[in-house]
């Protein structure tokens, strides 16, 4: 008997996306044609268009491609609420309709012919696979270095990220539905997916220039998103205040024995001296100590209202 071939689901976020999506999905519906003349996939795979409440023709666009090809759906937020939660908006839509879902940014900057080699991945037992930046040549010296600034900086206050690799990936449907199972309104989806563990692979690839439009991420935009990365991963930067409380009380401890001796031998110290210095010193660590005390508690807060689930199942073997 024939295998079934898996269903594949591309996943696109599309904000003020009309220049990019005429050249896109023709692009992209190719690929399609490709991954199911070569038997890695059903001829039922679909491209899900997602529209983030844009305000230019992005949808008219999705409506008119709907109609001339059904393997192109659309789905359409009621306002712009960001990449990281179309995105999910999106993936949440195929998850019941496909086997994978692979999501690609409209201006397929991210090569989509690396979604024939996740594809094939996929068939061989994956059940994440990350697209990564081989390089980023095309991209400006500014776009680069801020990039990899940001996933550095990521990396040194703990987050577990995968290094150059966007939201451009494939998910299994069993990754999918553990996915569903976080419910955190701080949504970055690059924090959360390494965390679910499953069989994952990397497929790399070089990042082309936007095939038209131009970039939805200022700096400003992408500052905030690190900035919110952060603080939905990591409890660190409190961490952090609690040690430096420790490290100042130790330099306090050292201080206080040199002014007691400057008090006590020294003959020319003026009068108030010693009292302040000690003053600043000890109670300044006390105060950071306070703190850092403080911080980890609300780290804990911090964790538990994020309802996280605390395991995945991958399998079960039962009867
Ligand atoms: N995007 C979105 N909502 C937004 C901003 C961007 O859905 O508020 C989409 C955009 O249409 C594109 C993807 O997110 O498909 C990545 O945006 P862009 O290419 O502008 O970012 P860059 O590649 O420059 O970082
Ligand atoms: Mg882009």
């Amino acid at each position: 008997m024939e295998e079934k071939l898996p269903v594949i689901a591309i996943v696109v976020p599309c904000y003020n996306e009309e220049q990019a999506l005429p050249f896109s999905v023709p692009e992209l519906l190719g690929i399609l044609d490709t991954i199911a003349s070569e038997g890695l996939a059903s001829r039922d795979s679909f491209i899900l268009l997602c529209n983030d409440g844009s305000r230019d023709r992005t949808w008219q666009v999705i409506e008119e491609m709907h109609l001339k090809d059904k393997r192109v759906k659309g789905l359409s937020l009621a306002h712009n609420r960001g990449h990281q939660y179309v995105l999910l908006a999106g993936l949440m839509t195929a998850r019941n309709r496909c086997d994978a879902a692979i999501s690609i940014d409209a201006d397929l900057q991210d090569d989509p012919k690396a979604i024939i080699e996740m594809v094939r991945l996929f068939n061989q037992g994956k059940e994440i696979v990350y697209g990564v930046r081989s390089s980023r040549a095309s991209d400006t010296w500014f776009k680069r270095t801020t990039a990899h600034a940001f996933y550095s900086f990521q990396n040194v206050m703990g987050l577990e990220t995968v290094y150059d690799h966007a939201d451009y990936r494939l998910m299994s449907r069993r990754a999918l539905d553990l996915l569903a199972d976080y419910g955190e309104s701080n949504l970055f989806l690059r924090g959360i997916i390494p965390q679910i563990g499953l069989d994952t692979a990397v497929v790399s690839y070089e990042r082309n220039q936007r095939v038209a439009g131009e970039s939805k991420y200022p700096l400003s935009k992408m500052l905030s998103f690190s900035i919110d990365g952060i603080t939905s991963f990591s409890a660190r930067p409190m961490r952090w205040i609690f040690i430096t409380g420790l490290v100042l009380l130790a330099i306090a401890v050292l201080v206080s024995i040199y002014v007691f001796t400057s008090y006590f031998y020294s003959d020319h110290i003026s009068a108030g001296w010693a009292s302040i210095m000690l003053s600043i010193w000890i109670l300044g660590s006390l105060i950071l100590i306070a703190i850092g005390i403080v911080g980890e508690y609300i780290g804990k807060i911090f964790t538990e209202v994020k309802h996280r689930p605390r395991f995945a199942i991958r399998d079960v073997l039962w009867d």
